[in-house]
């Protein structure tokens, strides 16, 4: 498959050759067209699988620009500062030739410089569990406008105790969102998360 056979824009089929990416790896090409479809996924899988270009390129289709609309529109939860940070470079580098404000939210940054951030505007926040609920808590993170969560790496945030805060920012969103969750296992913690906040998922396992 490539990626012409994805319904992909112009500028999005430019990004990604200009990253490199020549076919579609098989989680980009089962998970893409679901999550341009709206519907809710659970993707079983692991790193090196393309997994952060699968949720990255339907998000990015889909972003209404910074002037349409100031609030984060898209939360991706992932379990640590590191990831984070790799998730937001691959996003930037996937938005390519489009202007899009990524917010990243993690424990090892400035609060100060998150909230000027978050004051200015943003579409995308990318984030650990821990510092978007603290955000979510004192009020300085909107998610009235978000309509795509991702949990990336589902089931390594619920081994480090992060459930009560992942259940508390799935609560805090729209009930009509998207859920995609990415896990390397799903173990019964997961697949309860998943029956309690997702809609009708989709199950892939690449
Ligand atoms: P990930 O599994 O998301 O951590 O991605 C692993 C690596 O594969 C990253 O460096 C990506 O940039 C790269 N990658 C993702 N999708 C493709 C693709 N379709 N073709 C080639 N490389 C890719």
């Amino acid at each position: 498959q490539s990626f012409d056979e994805l319904d992909l824009s112009p500028i999005m089929r430019k990004a990604v050759a200009e990253a490199g990416f020549t076919k579609p790896s098989p989680i980009q090409a089962a998970l893409i067209p679901h999550a341009l479809a709206g519907t809710d996924v659970i993707g079983q899988a692991r790193t090196g699988t393309g997994k952060t270009a699968a949720f990255s390129i339907p998000i990015l289709e889909q972003l209404d620009s910074l002037e349409d609309c100031r609030d984060p529109q898209a939360l991706i939860i992932v379990p640590t500062r590191e990831l984070a940070d790799q998730v937001a470079g691959e996003a930037a580098r996937l938005a390519y030739g489009l202007p899009t404000e990524i917010a990243v939210l993690s424990g090892g940054k400035n609060m100060t410089k998150q909230l000027r951030q978050l004051e200015n505007g943003v579409q995308i926040v990318v984030g650990t569990p821990g510092r978007v609920h603290d955000h979510l808590q004192r009020g300085t993170l909107r998610t009235n406008k978000v309509w795509s969560v991702v949990l990336d790496e589902a089931d390594r945030m619920l081994d480090i105790g992060f459930r009560p805060q992942i259940e508390r920012i799935l609560r805090k969103c729209p009930r009509n969102r998207q859920t995609l969750l990415l896990s390397a296992t799903l173990p019964a913690v997961v697949r309860r998360l998943a029956e309690s906040y997702m809609v009708q998922p989709v199950v892939i396992d690449c």
